[in-house]
């Protein structure tokens, strides 16, 4: 990789999940030649939207679903999806979490009508998220920053800080008087698939619900897939390439170029550098743990989901798993290596924000994906179907179709998925910082010229390219002598 070498491009990126293809997008906007190179046959890596079959005309989310990262996202927002015809769609509520007993509770966008709902914990409930609803770009600069930076709104920033540590702590249990509250919280905590409390769990809950009542958790039209579309037809107008079909297993397969940025694990990345890269490198990356896992469920259904309680259905995102401790004894028992008995349930109907979303007959898609412990190859339809069926009795009886990916095979439509670990490598406080490894350079792909751009790196899981921009913009300095980062305006 030294500068000398003639090179074909002057960029690769490996990968083209929404971390690949950002970096690609600012690489190229910069005035170079870019080619990515994707295993699969179809780009997009975790934001893509498949037919599988199952349904004529029914398309499904295959990985991520709903986007409240993606709206929050600097680099998306100034690359501006909206204005490139990216219909960001909100349902009338954000998420909800059905309780035994015929009880649930809402997060609306509205934070004043969730309050209202909410009842004796709603100004709480307010206390807690409206100061930070309203300053969505300095919780993003914190959440969601290369964690090498200052953030510039401290006040927000501490703010966030005493939120996480409260729900992150013994404390978590002060807050509300409710069920219906603190598990409406506890829902959110759950995407971190952690233990709970933990300071990870409480920092995904406070950060995403949030988000709920500032830009929203809305569902793009016609599927995830239309985000990175947008970014692969950018890329392509700026005179970039993508070759699909290709895994990349070594160095010398690819072009030579004077950047390579890896939108993949640290174990691929030291898998394709071999011995080039410093034992002292490899061994580094080689620390960094795989997270736990999640086993996805799609299923067709005839109608909507019966829920007990109608509300439910006005919300983008379910979060299946019952009460807070309820939710906290299944994430315990993951984190233990077990298969909880309940376990938690992620679930959407995009037909609540997309009409387009039907298939012939009416048919509907239902995204679903449970947590389970790494590298699990239990088929969990059946679980799933039963946890839903608790809180929507009667939902057997609208499934037309369902398919399981177990967690161990997660990694045959994504590589960077391995055993099920949908983060990119363990998500913990800890590992928020030294993402993968404990360097002052988290990008750093170990050699001159070598990047990761992926979940792996900062700000971590998500679609938001975030990842990518950090990564891109690098190079472009070092690499390139790039100092100022090009627009993405369209
Ligand atoms: C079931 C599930 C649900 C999710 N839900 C959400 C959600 O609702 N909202 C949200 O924001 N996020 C969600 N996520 C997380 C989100 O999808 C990921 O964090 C995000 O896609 C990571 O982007 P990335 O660019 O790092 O990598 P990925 O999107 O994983 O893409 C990596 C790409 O690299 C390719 N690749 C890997 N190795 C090689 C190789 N050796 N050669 C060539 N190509 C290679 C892969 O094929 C893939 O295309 C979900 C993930 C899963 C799995």
């Amino acid at each position: 990789m030294s500068r000398a070498r003639s090179t074909e491009v002057d960029a690769v990126v490996v990968g083209s999940g929404p971390g690949g293809l950002a970096a690609a997008v600012t690489l190229a906007r910069a005035g170079l030649s870019v080619q990515v190179v994707e295993a699969q046959d179809t780009i997009g890596g975790g934001s893509r939207t498949l037919d599988l079959g199952l349904a004529d005309g029914v398309l499904h989310d295959v990985c991520s679903a709903v986007h409240p990262l993606a709206v929050a996202s600097p680099f998306l927002q100034s690359f501006d999806l909206e204005a490139r015809g990216v219909e960001m769609l909100a349902a009338e509520a954000a998420y909800a979490q059905p309780l035994d007993g015929g009880r649930a509770a809402v997060a609306y966008r509205s934070i004043e009508r969730t309050a209202d709902a909410l009842g004796p914990d709603g100004p709480a409930w307010r206390r807690l998220l409206g100061p930070l609803s309203t300053h969505p770009d300095g919780l993003v600069d914190v959440a969601l920053g290369d964690r090498r930076s200052m953030p510039r709104d401290l006040g927000t920033a501490v703010r966030f800080g005493l939120g996480v540590l409260e729900q992150g702590s013994v404390a978590w249990g002060a807050r509300f008087r409710t069920e219906e509250a603190a598990a409406l919280l506890t829902g959110v905590a759950a995407h971190a698939i952690a233990p709970m409390p933990s300071l990870t769990a409480a920092g995904a809950a406070v950060m995403l619900a949030a988000l709920a009542h500032g830009p929203g958790w809305p569902i793009p039209r016609g599927g995830s897939q239309s985000i990175v579309d947008a970014l692969a037809a950018d890329l392509r107008a700026h005179g970039g390439s993508i070759v699909t079909g290709t895994e990349v297993h070594d160095l010398d397969e690819l072009p030579r170029a004077q950047a390579y940025l890896f939108d993949t694990t640290p174990r691929t990345l030291v898998r394709v550098l071999g011995r080039r890269l410093p034992g002292r490198a490899a061994r580094s990356f080689a620390r960094f743990p795989a997270g736990n896992a999640a086993a996805k469920v799609d299923f067709v259904l005839s109608g909507p989901v019966p829920w007990t309680r109608p509300e439910v259905g006005l919300a983008g995102t379910v979060h299946v798993g019952g009460s807070r401790a309820q939710m906290a004894a299944a994430e315990a028992a993951v984190a233990a290596g077990r298969h909880a008995e309940h376990p938690m349930v992620l679930l959407s109907d995009p037909t609540t924000a997309d009409a387009t979303r039907f298939g012939a007959g009416g048919l509907r898609p239902l995204w679903t994906y449970a947590h389970v412990p790494n590298g699990s190859t239990l088929d969990l339809t059946d679980a799933v179907t039963r946890q839903v069926e608790r809180f929507a009795p009667g939902f057997r009886d609208v499934v037309v179709a369902a398919r399981c990916v177990p967690a161990a095979q997660m990694s045959e439509h994504n590589a960077n998925y391995a055993g099920g670990d949908i983060a990119g490598g363990a998500v913990s406080l800890y590992r928020m910082f030294a993402r993968p490894r404990p360097v002052w350079d988290p990008f750093d792909g170990g050699l001159p010229g070598v990047y990761l751009c992926s979940a792996s790196v900062p700000p971590g899981p998500g679609v938001h390219g975030l990842g990518g921009w950090y990564a891109a913009t690098r190079a472009l300095r070092s690499r390139f002598g790039i100092t100022q980062p090009p627009s993405l305006a369209p």
